[in-house]
């Protein structure tokens, strides 16, 4: 939008990092009120620009803040307090309301606060910021990993990619790097030759109930702890998380332990919690850069804040700035200040619009509705045949993006349609899929076997450390039917895994 000439790329899809594997929350603010004031103002006004901005991606929920059964009392004081003192949005209502608003909730709740917490399709929302740049001039080039950031003297000339589809090194000569590549960042900037960027991983695990047991973010009022939040997302609702110092970004567990924990945390919410199906578990990283008022290891008590750093004061060079650190929620105000940093250097005066203009497809300032996928399935439902059933994917869905993007994998379609996301985890859509797919002739045998190995792999990383109860038997039936009926494991298949 300020007229630079841009090139973002990535090492995989858009969104597959942090942001891909996050908790869906957007932010009221109302988390950080006590712990980290200035985060908690940054929310609130991010939280109604990015409801304005990326209005298809958001469902307004609103939220509440509750105090269970032995929370500390002394807290809900300090938490309104705290709210009126960082401009959030509060206001408390009554148990009796309360629970009339969410009916699962526990009866022992003994305060309530409503907030504007939301959720957002973090998808839905890069790929908005993505198209709303093409629009302005931008190339996007996905499936690009940096490996190489070269200087010409003291200045970045240029940045080498490695194509991971085609195999292809790429060249891109530039003026100007911004390093955004979160928990990754010190390895990237290592790349240009500056060391020691200290982004310490936090992991935190999430895990997907088969439907929404709240209708509106619940938190728990109390210092962030690990599985305070109960997310209403799209079909299901999400509870998470926690937050465990790792070493290495790509190697994320999901130890059966904090599932546990997790579960144990939506029943102190939600009594029965754990009655319900848990239907996918994931990890995603948080890239908090080191403060030095906290211990390294302790990643929960680290600022949430976002960090730049300017690499032409802190290494002699110029032409990269690093940015890490902030939330989801803050994401558009990391970038306008990331690039307002980028005009002081070039010393060019361009002002920031981002705030005013809404992304393609969210013009309209509408915002999502669950209930839009059935009445628009009730609309074509004789004319187009829905693909799966608990996602509601229709044919002509898949089809056109199959179309769009030839060398997509399935999981990049599942991150545009929800495609295997529902309880039965991909077991009667992804067949369907394939086999449309090859039906097209888009694809060969041998590829589109390899594409449902990989996602049906990916779909069992996040179902094996939640198998319990009902899914258990979902799962056997689903496994009989791949591996049983489709005998996918002798399936003609590539030389090599499809690995992207
Ligand atoms: C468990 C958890 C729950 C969270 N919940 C919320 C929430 O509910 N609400 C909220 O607002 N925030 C939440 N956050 C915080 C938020 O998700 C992150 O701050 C945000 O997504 C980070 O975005 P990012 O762009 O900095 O990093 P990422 O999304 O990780 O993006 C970095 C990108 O860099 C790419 N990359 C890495 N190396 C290379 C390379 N060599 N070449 C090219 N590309 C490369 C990666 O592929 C990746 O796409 C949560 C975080 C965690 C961990």
């Amino acid at each position: 939008m300020r007229g630079y000439k841009a090139v973002l790329v990535d090492r995989a899809d858009l969104a597959q990092g942090t942001t891909g594997r996050y908790h869906g929350l957007l932010h009221s603010g109302g988390r950080y009120v006590v712990s980290d004031p200035r985060s908690a103002t940054e929310c609130a006004e991010e939280n109604a620009i990015i409801t304005r901005i990326h209005a298809d991606a958001v469902e307004r929920t609103g939220g509440l803040f509750v105090s269970a059964p032995g929370d500390d009392p002394e807290f809900p004081d300090r938490f309104a307090a705290g709210a009126l003192g960082t401009g959030v949005p509060c206001n408390e209502i009554s148990v009796g309301e309360a629970l009339r608003r969410e009916p699962r909730l526990n009866p022992g709740i003994s305060r309530a606060f409503e907030v504007q917490d939301g959720s957002v399709d973090g998808w839905q929302m890069v790929w908005g910021a993505a198209n709303s740049a093409i629009q302005h001039g931008a190339t996007v080039l996905t499936y690009h990993r940096v490996t190489e950031i070269t200087r010409d003297g003291d200045r970045v000339s240029s940045v080498l990619c490695h194509d991971e589809k085609t195999g292809e090194d790429v060249r891109i000569h530039c003026h100007f790097v911004i390093n955004a590549s979160g928990a990754w960042a010190g390895q990237v900037a290592h790349m240009a030759g500056c060391p020691d960027v200290q982004v310490v991983p936090g992991r935190g695990i999430m895990i997907a109930m088969n439907h929404r047991l709240v209708n509106s973010v619940v938190n728990r009022c109390i210092h962030p702890a690990d599985g305070d939040i109960i997310v209403p997302v799209h079909t299901v609702c999400i509870i998470g998380t926690t937050d465990v110092k790792v070493e290495d970004p790509d190697k994320l567990a999901i130890p059966r332990g904090e599932v546990q924990q997790m579960l144990d945390a939506g029943e102190v919410l939600v009594p029965g919690f754990r009655q319900s199906r848990a239907v996918h578990a994931w990890a995603g990283v948080r890239p908090l850069v080191k403060d030095t008022r906290v211990s390294a290891s302790d990643t929960r008590h680290m600022s949430r804040g976002m960090s730049i750093l300017d690499h032409e004061e802190r290494d002699g060079l110029k032409g990269l700035l690093t940015i890490s650190g902030g939330k989801l929620t803050t994401y558009r105000l990391m970038a306008e200040n990331v690039v307002n940093a980028m005009c002081e250097q070039l010393g060019d005066k361009r002002p920031c619009t981002t705030a005013n203009e809404a992304v393609p497809k969210s013009e309209s300032g509408t915002t999502y509705v669950i209930t839009h996928r059935l009445h628009d399935r009730e609309g074509d439902r004789l004319d187009d045949q829905i693909i799966c059933e608990c996602e509601l994917m229709s044919k002509k869905m898949f089809v056109d993006a199959m179309e769009s993007q030839p060398t997509a994998s399935l999981d990049d379609l599942r991150r545009q349609l929800r495609l295997g996301m529902g309880p039965c985890q991909g077991g009667f859509c992804t067949l369907r899929a394939t086999g449309l797919a090859l039906d097209h002739e888009r694809i060969d045998i041998v590829r589109a076997t390899g594409l449902l190995r990989l996602f049906l792999k990916n779909r069992w990383i996040g179902l094996w450390p939640i198998l319990h109860g009902d899914q258990v038997r979902q799962t056997a039936l689903d496994d009989w039917i791949f591996r049983g009926t489709l005998d996918v494991e002798h399936l003609p298949q590539p030389e090599s895994e499809v690995l992207v």
